[in-house]
């Protein structure tokens, strides 16, 4: 995003890619593995997403809503809707009345250590997880706060064609007003001095420029060898990052749609308490293909497992969620994957979140006093979307007008 920007308004940009493709955390998987562009990254368009969806305008790609029934299966039997806990109108009017930032996990044992509130505290837990693969002890009140209140800003849903296909776009832009794309450029090392940038690459290569912008995520930015003040601004930097493992795994036939007696024909969610808890369907469309999720401090435990044995774990949740001997599940099974994205070279988790001292974290991280090097990528972005594609393409667009406009 910040290319395209930068190279439509006429400037020089060479991108240096470390991978064999585009897309990052966006990650298309071939469509022959499970019958369509499964997703082994990112896959919801989440909230308002105005970034998002003006591109998707832009790319004439359409939004496919998220419909169907979500089904608990938390109570041991499974039954359509997951209630809402008890005490949540308590919960949001205490939320509202913070004014210093502090740990969710804090602001918990603060008010609602009290037993009674026992279930609502988990299921507080399980979202901070689950949905922003946050550790409770470290993830900030008041942004989940803002996110929490900005959530129903729109539809949710996916992209017609996949995420693959928005940066498809946005490469093919790139191309055209002729940025330069390195593969399999890993760098190693970016120095700057006199007003220039000189950027090296693990196979040697070298590239200079009046200035670098660094969109790896925050785990990777201590790995790039900087020049001592930009170095220093890493090292303070409080960004959360939480992992996620996320499982595909595709049937012969969606045996799940007429399970024991019940419809389950649109499913669209299935919250649980497995090893792998949360499942989901690609529905509206038929395709027969699950979609386990494993985030925060849970995701985190299991990084010693290969993929096989990942695979074995979800499908053993799923015979545990829909009461069936694992065999049974395996008989139908046609292909599975299991995708850690802490052991990525390249990501090293999934996506961040904000602690309370993230904001100021961010806002020195974005100070360029020598208009050098610039960092960006979602974990920059200040808004409500934080660990989000929109927060990405927002952060990259924001760099891309600082640096016209600087
Ligand atoms: C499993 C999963 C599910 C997700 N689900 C959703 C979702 O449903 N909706 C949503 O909006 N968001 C979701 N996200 C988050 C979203 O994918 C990210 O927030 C977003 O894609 C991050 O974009 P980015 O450009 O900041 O970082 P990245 O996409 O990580 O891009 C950084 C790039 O830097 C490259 N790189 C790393 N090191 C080097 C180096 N040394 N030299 C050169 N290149 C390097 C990487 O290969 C990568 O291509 C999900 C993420 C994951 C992992």
């Amino acid at each position: 995003m910040a290319a395209r920007e930068l190279v439509r308004a006429g400037k020089r940009v060479t991108i240096l890619e470390a991978r064999d493709r585009c897309g990052g955390r966006i990650y298309p998987l071939p469509a022959e593995e499970f019958g369509y562009p499964a997703e082994g990254g990112a896959e919801f368009v989440h909230g308002a997403a105005p970034v998002t969806r003006a591109l998707m305008r832009e790319a004439r790609l359409s939004l496919l809503p998220r419909g169907g029934t979500r089904w608990s299966a938390r109570t041991g039997k499974l039954s359509p809707n997951d209630p809402s806990p008890p005490h949540m109108g308590r919960f949001y009017q205490a939320l509202s009345e913070v004014n210093a930032d502090l740990p969710i996990a804090e602001f918990l044992e603060r008010h609602f250590a009290d037993r009674r509130y026992d279930e609502m505290r988990r299921s507080i837990t399980r979202t901070v997880e689950g949905y922003d693969a946050a550790d409770p002890r470290r993830a900030s009140t008041l942004a989940l706060r803002d996110e929490w209140m900005a959530r129903d800003d729109g539809p949710h849903g996916r992209i017609a064609k996949g995420y693959g296909a928005l940066v498809e776009y946005l490469a093919s832009g790139c191309r055209r007003y002729g940025a330069a794309l390195h593969l399999g450029a890993a760098v190693r090392s970016i120095d700057g001095a006199r007003g220039r940038v000189a950027v090296r690459c693990c196979d040697g290569a070298t590239y200079e420029a009046d200035a670098a912008i660094l969109t790896v995520p925050p785990p990777l930015l201590s790995e790039i060898a900087l020049p001592s003040a930009a170095r220093k601004r890493v090292a303070a930097a409080d960004i959360g990052f939480g992992n996620v493992v996320k499982f595909l795994i595709r049937f012969a036939t969606k045996w799940w749609a007429d399970h024991g007696g019940r419809d389950l024909s649109d499913l669209s969610f299935l919250l649980s308490d497995a090893t792998v808890p949360t499942w989901w369907t690609q529905y509206p469309d038929g395709y027969p293909v699950l979609t386990g999720w494993l985030a925060g401090p849970k995701a985190d435990r299991v990084w010693s497992l290969a993929e096989p044995a990942l695979i074995e774990m979800g499908l053993g949740s799923l015979g545990e969620i829909f009461d069936l001997p694992p065999d049974r599940i395996r008989r139908d099974l046609v292909a599975a994957r299991a995708i850690n994205w802490g052991n990525d070279p390249f990501a090293r988790g999934a996506y961040s979140y904000a602690t309370p001292r993230t904001r100021k974290a961010q806002s020195m991280l974005k100070e360029t006093n020598d208009g050098l090097i610039f960092f960006s990528g979602e974990a920059l972005y200040a808004g409500p979307d934080m660990g989000t594609v929109e927060a990405a393409l927002a952060s990259g667009q924001e760099t891309a007008q600082t640096i016209l406009i600087g």
